[in-house]
């Protein structure tokens, strides 16, 4: 008899990772620095990783038209991923989705996020806020939403964890003080604050301390203009780390560029010189035990069928231009799931696991976002430095939480550009081409004209960005429909989504408090929410009508609880139906606060990989063996 030719073994490795973005590349990090073998399979290319390849990205952006988070990104047919481009306003309101998400609620879901590696956070804005400790238990002390199993104490040594790796600039007494953030004493950021643009001194100088209501029987707030925690270079904290300080990283490959924000105004969708942090910058410094295969979509989690996992199935392309692929498995010892809170559901639908609960999918999150807009009295110097440089931080928490959402408030130095597309929207009304070829082109002003007019028009632009906590609602939700696939065969997710009546009057009570700040600002307010192309958002609530935005935070389907009976994963991350299966990313978090997530989600996986580290080793320990009595 002969042998048939050997078959390749499966490789088999400690750990295998879905996704190279911000959470599967601390996992990496932090595994890969303990000696585990860690295996990342990353669906979309891997391009942005060399300076030639982020050239081309950035030329990708400035040729575009739209400017919007995906422009720099190529699109693949292999691993698609979504736009805000993807959704259509309706003349009467409602709104059409055409995008890779396929949508059925009766709001619309308004994030997109990026499948390359590196991932959504490639073209992130960096914002890098803690969430309050009241954020940690919404339900016992508010009566709404879901309640985690931690509290701030017990994520706060992960979130000094997750400022040092990602080299966090913020001042930690402003937080301290105008926030009532609790940090160790002495503690600094890594680096100084990102200092205030000039429109945030402005505004500072006629709102601080100014005492306002929300509604006539409500209680006064103290406005206060505050700084916000960047995860961006800036100037480098002497004292930090008890005297040794903090390195700034450059460009991944270039590192002489980028160790300083030199102000683009570009940091969505790509900053050009990567002085702001993306998980590039960490998979740079991965140990050599960390192995990343790009073009790998996995498509299944794979079990033993003892409740353990065994690995994952993954769909192998060459060209994302092709459809030609090859299916493959790998093994592993733990599989750990970072594919993005909408993909990690998704994925663990299409595998049928983790869902004793009935909750995988569910409690679809996002931050909505309402913008106000108007022109100052004099110009205010915007689209210089980050998008926010500082905020009102005084609705974030208290006891309007019970009956409204609470609320932050972004400065925004980037003028009408979210909610009017300008500069580049005013540029073609004063030349006079309104965008409708069936109009005739106007008489448009040219040359020293066009030139003064839009100083004096653009440079008196600000923004408002009120960014709302939204309440997990198991209504809210991501599943999977067969009948819908992308071009590997893979269903594409549904959403269903929706505000609830509690986000709504926080959005209400948001409008009413920008009402009061342009007059205070003696500002010209020219906010206005109509149905239309550009407004998928747009909706009524009592007797007014509002549009909201997607800050590209969702979270919230795969939900950390204390018991199995109502939550997908436990306290570690770790699904309570899978003891060697890790759920990781905002998707875990059971209520969002409102500040960005993604600081918080750093902290909550890094803490993850201290338990990862503990079930590796007790699986590898060698066993002791004991011979029975009286056998020598
Ligand atoms: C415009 C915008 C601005 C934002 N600004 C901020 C901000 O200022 N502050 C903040 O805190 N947060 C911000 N966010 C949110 C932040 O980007 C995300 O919270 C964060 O990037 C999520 O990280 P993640 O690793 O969980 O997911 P991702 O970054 O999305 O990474 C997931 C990775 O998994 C890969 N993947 C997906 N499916 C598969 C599969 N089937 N097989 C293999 N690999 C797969 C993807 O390609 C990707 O690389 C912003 C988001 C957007 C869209
Ligand atoms: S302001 Fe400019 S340099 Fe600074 S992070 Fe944004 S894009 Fe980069």
């Amino acid at each position: 008899m002969t042998a048939g030719p050997a078959r390749p073994a499966t490789p088999r490795y400690d750990v295998v990772v879905v996704g190279a973005g911000l959470a599967g590349s601390l996992v990496a990090k932090r595994l890969g620095d303990r000696g585990w073998r860690v295996l990342v399979l990353e669906a979309g290319t891997r391009t942005l990783d060399s300076w030639p390849g982020h050239l081309d990205a950035l030329d990708t952006a400035h040729a575009a038209l739209a400017k919007v988070p995906n422009a720099p990104y190529r699109r693949n047919p292999a691993a698609p991923f979504p736009d805000v481009l993807d959704l259509t306003g309706l003349p009467d309101g409602g709104y059409r989705a055409d995008g890779y998400f396929l949508q059925n609620g009766p709001l619309p879901y308004g994030s997109d996020h990026l499948r390359a590696t590196g991932g959504t956070a490639l073209h992130w804005m960096g914002l890098a806020p803690r969430m309050h400790p009241d954020d940690f238990h919404v339900r016992r002390a508010y009566g709404y939403g879901r309640d985690w199993p931690l509290a701030y104490d017990d994520l706060e040594p992960h979130y000094r964890a997750a400022e040092r790796e990602l080299g966090v600039a913020g001042d930690a007494d402003e937080q301290r003080d105008a926030i009532g953030l609790p940090f160790p004493p002495g503690y600094g950021y890594p680096m100084h604050k990102i200092p205030r643009s000039y429109l945030d001194s402005v505004i500072a100088a006629r709102l601080d301390g100014v005492r306002l209501r929300e509604a006539p029987d409500a209680p006064e707030t103290t406005l206060r203009v505050v700084t916000t925690p960047h995860a961006r270079n800036s100037t480098p904290n002497p004292g930090y780390d008890s005297g040794r300080g903090h390195r700034p990283r450059g460009a991944v490959g270039t590192p002489n560029y980028g160790e300083r924000c030199v102000g683009h105004a570009f940091c969505v969708p790509i900053c050009p010189v990567q002085a702001k942090y993306t998980p590039l910058k960490t998979q740079a410094t991965w140990s050599d035990d960390v192995t990343l295969v790009a073009h790998a979509v996995v498509s299944r989690v794979l079990t033993a069928g003892n409740g353990r996992v065994l690995g994952v199935e993954y769909q192998r392309y060459d060209d994302p231009a092709s459809p030609a692929h090859t299916t493959r498995t790998a093994e592993a010892d733990l599989v750990v799931l970072a594919a993005h809170a909408v993909e990690n559901a998704k994925l663990l639908l299409l595998s049928g696991l983790a869902d004793a609960s009935g909750q995988v999918g569910r409690n679809l999150m996002d931050h909505p976002v309402l913008l106000t807009w108007g022109l100052l009295d004099h110009p205010a110097g915007p689209f210089r430095g980050p998008g926010s440089t500082s905020g009102l931080e005084c609705f974030r928490t208290g006891p309007a939480r019970r009956d409204r959402a609470p609320f932050r408030v972004e400065i925004g130095n980037w003028g009408w550009s979210w909610p009017a597309g300008s500069p580049s929207g005013d540029v073609s009304r004063l030349l006079g081409i309104t965008g409708d070829p069936s109009q005739p082109r106007g008489k448009g002003l040219f040359g020293a004209r066009l030139r003064r007019e839009l100083g004096h028009f653009v440079g008196r632009q600000f923004s408002f960005q009120f960014a709302f906590e939204q309440d997990a609602e198991s209504r809210n939700r991501v599943t999977v429909d067969p009948r819908h696939r992308d071009r590997l065969g893979i269903p594409r997710p549904v959403l269903t989504y929706d505000l609830s009546d509690h986000v709504k009057r926080g959005i209400a009570s948001a409008k009413a408090v920008s009402d009061q700040l342009f007059r205070l600002l003696g500002a010209e307010d020219h906010t206005a929410y109509a149905p239309g192309t550009s407004a998928p958002g747009w909706f009524r609530h009592g007797d007014g009508a509002f549009e909201f935005k997607g800050a590209g935070h969702a979270a919230g389907t795969h939900v950390m609880g204390a018991s199995r009976a109502d939550s997908v994963v436990d306290p570690w991350q770790r699904c309570w139906d899978h003891p060697n299966l890790y759920a990781v990313g905002c998707g875990s978090m059971p209520s969002v606060g409102t500040s960005n997530p993604s600081l918080t989600m750093a902290a909550l996986t890094l803490r993850s990989c201290e338990r990862m580290h503990r079930d590796l080793t007790e699986l590898h320990r060698p066993a002791a063996l004991r011979l029975p009595e009286g056998r020598p």
